[in-house]
């Protein structure tokens, strides 16, 4: 069984400093899992967090001061775990991601590779986002550990997503708030009406939010595996739930999409089509491509072959160029084909849309 954690910084932490004793503890109960034949993948934040403990700031914002806290944090972050890993006897190994290099199909078969090599000699891979080189702004960075994790998972084909947070589940409203709110233990569709549970809890979750677990859940389920939320400090919590018991809330896979449309589903979109109302209506359902007539404007510099975002509800691998799909865009096939001197009908295919 293939399991990937992730712990956040508030679990990594407490008043302020580092928990050692935390890490040593998660690092026993993984340890133990590993022994038992588990494979298993950490995903770790805590570099900005750690970094800025150690330089005495308190005040975290601006990208490069982040940066620059990442880089002096990842170090004593990693040097935590492999103090408490070595305990047990068990090696560890950094792996620093961006979303460019999960994307692109030829680092991302390296990479898992290397994950696989590592996994069978019983080694722990601990992750995190490549903070210094990544930046929301030229759209290298997945923006937070979440949805990450969620990526990870899919791209390595494993059983189980833990996120191991500061709350221990998704509520149906504030439970610092609300005496009565009530936790959802179960999801099997992410719907409007959970969503909306995840916008009442955004501003008391920590660092990525509820929001973003719930955009990791959607990919994991559509990925045909199951994620779970739990509270990190509860007793064996990662062995329990790999054993099936339920202590916070979990996500049921949705469909086993095959390894194509997972590609898909986890790739960065290198541009976007538009599409007009009759287009979105026929293809809501999965079931129909996307011909030129149904463009109704084309962004970014893509090739053929390459994955774009369809509309504001799908990724799909188009069979044209942009500068090619500029040229047939509203057009009807013959008209579409004339123009660019070949026959042109789908741009893209049905069994390449995922909707997202
Ligand atoms: N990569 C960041 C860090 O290690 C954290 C991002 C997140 O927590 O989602 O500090």
């Amino acid at each position: 069984m293939r399991v990937v954690v992730k712990i956040g910084t508030s679990t990594l932490t407490k008043s302020g400093k580092i928990d050692t004793e935390y890490i040593k503890g998660i690092s026993e109960e993984v340890a133990g899992l590993v022994r038992n034949g588990k494979e298993i993948v950490i995903v770790s934040s805590g570099a900005i967090g750690f970094g800025a403990m150690k330089s005495g700031i308190k005040d975290t914002r601006g990208i490069v001061k982040r940066q620059s806290l990442a880089a002096i944090g990842q170090i004593i972050l990693m040097k935590e775990y492999e103090k408490a890993f070595s305990v047990q006897g068990i090696d560890i190994a950094q792996i620093l991601l961006t979303y460019d290099v999960l994307s692109n199909r030829k680092s991302y078969l390296n990479l898992k590779n290397c994950m696989e090599m590592l996994l069978k000699n019983k080694v722990v891979p601990i992750i995190n986002e490549n903070d210094v080189v990544s930046i929301d702004e030229i759209g290298t960075a997945f923006g937070d550990n979440d949805v990450m994790s969620a990526l990870v998972s899919t791209k390595i084909d494993a059983d189980l997503l833990i996120i191991l947070s500061d709350i221990d589940g998704l509520y149906d409203d504030n439970p610092k708030k609300n005496s009565d709110a009530r936790k959802i233990k179960v999801v099997s569709k992410i719907d409007n009406e959970i969503e909306s549970y995840a916008g009442k809890a955004g501003s008391f979750f920590s660092v990525g939010g509820m929001k973003s677990k719930i955009r990791a859940a959607s990919i994991v389920m559509k990925s045909g595996s199951t994620m779970a939320i739990a509270e990190g400090r509860e007793k064996k919590v990662i062995s329990r739930i790999i054993e099936g018991e339920n202590p916070g809330t979990i996500f049921l896979p949705s469909e086993k999409l095959n390894a194509r449309k997972r590609w898909i589903l986890a790739a960065k979109p290198k541009g976007k089509i538009s599409i007009n109302e009759c287009a979105i209506e026929i293809m809501k359902d999965g079931k129909s491509s996307l011909l030129p007539v149904g463009v109704v404007n084309v962004e970014g510099n893509f090739s053929q072959g390459d994955v774009v975002k369809i509309g504001s509800f799908a990724k799909g691998i188009s069979l044209l160029s942009a500068s090619e799909m500029r040229k047939v865009k509203g057009l009807k096939s013959k008209e579409a084909s004339a123009a660019l001197g070949r026959k042109v009908s789908e741009i893209v295919r049905r069994d390449d849309i995922v909707p997202c």
